[in-house]
């Protein structure tokens, strides 16, 4: 498949702008390394693609992160893109089975009622910017447009789909954010609503082949727009380490540790983002514990 990109435009008068992206590969590489579920593969992807096309608007190097923790038996959903088009996510619960009662997969009923939490990570900064606010609808989309309204101040409309089929692969995966820019006229909002009211769902569309291109103009057919430069292609990358997996070992806690250390064997532990394998000895294990006793003395 032939790399895709996120598509950013600009209305004439500087007042709209709009990301789209065709993220079918990677929605589908995250699906097939976390043999993940058709309901977990829908939250995390559509996380992906809002996480993409928010970060098309920052600047190199920089990342933005979104964290759904609910009340349902999806508990969190979490998903990380660079600027350059770098994705990655993950939820709770990868193999969670919830009886789908449609075609059409909805989410509330597994994410439940909570918080959506997006954060900006800035290269050489220890203090990235977050701001959360309560879900709106668990159906992601909804909730990224009520997180950049209250946080931001900005009117969005944020469509989001992804379609898996009957095997649980994923077929489309792909969305578009319009942003409506201070200044805006009332009848540019106008406008754009009555597309929304008008328009397919995006997973329809990316099934009958639209392009990222296409999806903007749907929504953005009444106005001129200028492209502007993106030439980062979307990969699905993850930067876990050795490190990181250590800490999240840390996580298990002292007596799980003690446990691990008493049986003197090699303990494997696989990346959940991106499934890579790390061999931690049993000197490994002593490190972390010594590190997790350390800060439970704090
Ligand atoms: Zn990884």
């Amino acid at each position: 498949m032939a790399p895709t990109r996120v598509k950013k435009f600009v209305t004439k008068d500087l007042t709209v702008r709009a990301a789209a992206v065709n993220a079918t590969a990677v929605v589908e590489e995250m699906r097939s390394i976390q043999n993940s579920y058709p309901v977990p593969t829908v939250a995390v992807g559509r996380s992906m693609v809002a996480s993409l096309l928010m970060a098309a608007h920052l600047k190199n190097n920089q990342e933005l992160s979104i964290y759904i923790q609910g009340s349902g038996p999806l508990a969190s959903v979490f998903a990380q893109a660079s600027f350059e088009g770098k994705v990655r996510g993950v939820s709770s619960s990868p193999q969670l089975e919830v009886p789908v009662a449609t075609d059409k997969i909805l989410l509330a009923p597994a994410i439940g009622i909570g918080l959506i939490t997006v954060t900006h990570h800035l290269p050489n900064s220890h203090t990235p910017h977050r701001g959360t606010v309560e879900l709106a609808s668990s159906e992601i989309g909804d909730d990224v447009a009520y997180y950049l309204q209250q946080s931001h101040q900005i009117p969005s409309v944020v469509s989001l789909g992804v379609h898996v089929n009957s095997y649980g692969k994923v077929e489309a995966a792909g969305g578009v954010l319009i942003e409506l820019m201070p200044g805006h006229e009332e009848s540019t909002a106008l406008k754009i609503e009555e597309r929304v009211k008008k328009a397919r769902p995006v997973s329809n569309r990316l099934l009958e082949g639209a392009t990222a291109e296409d999806l903007v103009r749907d929504l953005l057919q009444d106005f001129e727009l200028i492209e502007l430069d993106h030439e980062h292609d979307v990969e699905y990358k993850c930067r876990c380490s050795k490190e990181r997996v250590m800490r999240s070992v840390g996580l298990l806690g002292l007596a799980e540790l003690d446990e691990m250390i008493e049986k003197q064997e090699t303990t494997d532990v696989s990346c959940e983002f991106c499934g890579r394998q790390y061999k931690l000895s049993v000197d490994d294990l002593k490190e972390v514990r010594q590190d997790v006793y350390k800060e439970s003395l704090n």
